[in-house]
């Protein structure tokens, strides 16, 4: 059965640091994470998690799009693991859009992103897997391999004027603006 993990916030240590390589996907511990962690992202209502979230320093994320009360635009997907990703190549292009995190409560910030990318990653039955992302999701990748450097979108902000409330946010998205 699925645990529900607790989700540790900015100002821990431990979101500061560089995840390690994942060896043995097989291990129980790392498949049980796998699954702990896409229940706690369903349950956070977010898109996305990252296993240094929970205290688990791996380089290992769920990527979990879904239309829900923090995004309710985003696309539907299964829910799917990327063990020891990475991005292979990158588009030019860079576009701002709103982000949040399960680990800053309270605070959204437009974030500059490629367009798109294209990853490499292995999957929890530990076949690697190429795929090209675009958009909301290329968004969300990248988001989560930063959590595996030790990055928080915070850090990427261009300008604190590009940080607002949870509260804001809901009232923009409320007006469709
Ligand atoms: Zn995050």
């Amino acid at each position: 059965m699925a645990e529900l993990m607790p989700i540790i916030q900015l100002g821990n240590p431990i979101l500061r640091q560089k995840a390690a390589w994942v060896d043995n996907i097989q291990d129980a511990h790392i498949q049980n994470l796998i699954d702990d962690l896409t229940a706690t992202v369903a349950k956070a209502n977010g898109v996305g998690i990252a296993a240094p979230q929970v205290a688990a320093s791996y380089r290992l994320f769920i990527v979990a799009s879904r239309p829900n009360l923090r995004y309710p635009h985003a696309p539907v997907m299964e829910p799917t693991a990327m063990i020891n990703p990475r991005i292979v190549a990158h588009a030019t292009e860079i576009v701002k859009g709103w982000e949040g995190c399960l680990s800053v409560p309270g605070i959204r910030g437009l974030v500059p992103r490629y367009q798109a990318v294209e990853v490499a990653y292995t999957d929890r039955n530990g076949k690697l897997q190429k795929q090209e992302l675009t958009d909301f999701v290329a968004r969300i990748f990248q988001h989560e391999h930063d959590h595996l450097d030790g990055i928080v979108f915070v850090d990427r902000l261009e300008n604190s004027l590009d940080m607002i409330t949870e509260d804001e946010y809901q009232k923009r998205i409320a007006n469709n603006t």
